[in-house]
């Protein structure tokens, strides 16, 4: 009957209180039939008085139950708003450290604070961690409980009649011995990062006592702050360093991928390529170069830039001037560069185009200090005082990858198109001082002026053959008969390249110290 009770809304009856209504009833039932009335009457009046008061006693319950609900919500919204005032006083250590929200705003979330990472001590752990795989391996092989000790240690024996059997075979001692200690400590390092990978991959070090820190609903004092804060701020340090990369990684490829989408825009901005008759007539760049042009680096720099082809035609003519600058830039370096050279071997100044430039004094790009040499003169420099020097035979530079000589601006055209380099300058060598010796003395020897041009040189020459004369690695001379002049001034092809990749001391470039026109092509051209 309890049970019975028990189970539905009648439950709010007591078991005494029903056997004090049903004796209740059977009294007024039977004062009934005393005074000769019908039992059914009084019967009747009673149960819907009983349906009232149950009526009443059910709402009264379930008023009582609201107010219960009430008042624990209240309490439950007093400890919330504790903990959460907790968390801001916290949050505003973290913040004043620097830190932002994304840094530190999990930390009360997760249990896993761990002292065993925070001394990186381990022992106990591993221990425990063995122990309870030995149980389990016992449970799922009861019958072969063959553990990795056990197996150890048979080999332990193995090992020992081994020394046993040599006898006086001593050295064999020891190696066996330090190949079981090899044995023993690989063993453990295995179990070890066994272990650490099953327990210890989530954990964050710190004192587990850091759980109750941030679980704790008392507002933070700076007493606990100063006691606990060296875990937990080395832990956020650690999520920000993480989170900074992970950004930084993320915001990469979102720029390499805008970079590459410019891609169709460098194309229709190059030059068309290289051919034979319009090898000197325009330049090209590089994509990083082109990539790092100002105009340019608006469109895929910053983080919010969007990449969108119908706003490229108009940024096309600024972009163009930005390609010529850099062009020139690169071209006034070389300049400088070639023309250092040639003072360093004649010790004057090259051309006599360039001294009406260099002697006026009156010229705003003048500077007197020395030391500054012609870099006052480049801003007032043009193509028309640098193409002379550029077209001698005497102005050739050097591919710094394979060593081919070219003159500009076929060097850049080269180093471009051929190599892929970003920066042309970087690349672009003059020659070994015994190589440009080597072209004044063949010059001299054929009679003709130091400025004479490259192109009238091949000109002339373009069916002649020359010896040239190399240094060995050993410093001996040795002369290679009969090459045209192409091969004269050639470097290592892609394959040779690719083949001394890597060795160490490797130079692409021959040692050459004298160019002679080819006897035996002079007397084939006077036969
Ligand atoms: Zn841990
Ligand atoms: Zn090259």
């Amino acid at each position: 009957m309890t049970s019975d009770l028990a189970r539905g809304e009648d439950s709010i009856l007591f078991v005494p209180d029903v056997l004090k209504q049903s004796a209740e009833l059977h009294r007024l039932e039977a004062e009934a039939i005393a005074q000769n009335q019908s039992p059914q009457t009084v019967s009747e009046a009673y149960v819907v008085s009983r349906a009232q008061y149950r009526r009443c006693a059910k709402q009264d319950a379930r008023a009582w139950e609201n107010h219960r609900r009430w008042l624990q919500d209240q309490a439950d919204s007093k400890l919330a708003l504790r903990k959460s005032l907790r968390r801001a006083d916290i949050s505003k250590r973290f913040l004043a450290l620097g830190f932002v929200a994304a840094d530190f705003d999990t930390l009360h979330l997760d249990g896993s604070w761990c002292s065993s990472c925070l001394y990186q001590s381990y022992d106990d752990d591993l221990a425990e961690w063995e122990d309870y795989e030995e149980d389990l391996i016992l449970d799922t092989h009861d019958e072969e409980p063959q553990t990795q000790d056990q197996a150890m240690s048979t080999t332990t024996s193995d090992a020992q009649g081994a020394q046993v059997r040599v006898g006086g075979a001593i050295i064999r001692g020891p190696s066996l011995e330090q190949k079981l200690g090899e044995f023993r400590e690989q063993a453990r390092e295995e179990k070890m990062a066994a272990m650490l990978a099953d327990l210890h991959t989530d954990c964050m070090p710190g004192p587990a006592s850091l759980y109750q820190f941030f679980q704790s609903d008392e507002r933070l004092t700076d007493e606990e702050w100063e006691k606990y804060k060296s875990p937990i701020v080395a832990c956020v340090h650690r999520r920000r360093f993480d989170r900074i990369w992970r950004e930084e990684i993320a915001a990469h490829d979102a720029r390499q991928k805008r970079q590459e989408a410019l891609r169709p825009l460098f194309g229709r901005l190059q030059p068309p390529k290289r051919s034979a008759t319009s090898a000197r007539a325009s330049i090209p760049i590089s994509f990083a170069i082109f990539l790092a042009l100002p105009t340019v680096e608006t469109l895929w720099y910053p983080a919010n830039a969007f990449i969108d082809a119908r706003g490229w035609p108009p940024l096309e003519p600024q972009i163009l001037s930005e390609i010529c600058t850099r062009i020139r830039l690169d071209k006034v370096v070389l300049f400088d560069r070639i023309v250092r050279a040639h003072v360093a071997d004649n010790g004057v100044l090259p051309s006599t185009t360039m001294k009406p430039i260099a002697s006026s004094s009156s010229s705003p790009f003048i500077d007197c200090d020395p030391s500054k040499g012609l870099v006052p003169l480049h801003a007032a420099l043009t193509d028309r005082d640098m193409d002379p020097l550029f077209a001698q035979v005497t102005s050739l530079f050097r591919c710094g990858i394979c060593s081919t000589k070219l003159p500009y601006p076929d060097i850049a055209i080269h180093l471009v198109d051929d190599h892929d380099v970003p920066n042309v300058p970087a690349y672009a060598h003059v020659p070994s001082s015994d190589f440009r010796k080597a072209i004044k003395s063949l010059l001299d020897d054929l009679g003709h002026s130091l400025q004479l041009e490259l192109a009238a040189f091949e000109f002339f020459y373009a069916d002649c053959d020359f010896d040239v004369t190399m240094r060995s690695a050993s410093g001996q001379f040795e002369t290679s008969v009969g090459e045209t002049w192409a091969q004269v001034l050639s470097g290592k092809s892609p394959a040779e390249l690719d083949a001394s990749r890597l060795k160490l001391s490797y130079s692409t470039d021959r040692d050459i110290v004298g160019i002679k026109l080819s006897t035996a092509s002079v007397s084939d051209e006077d036969a």
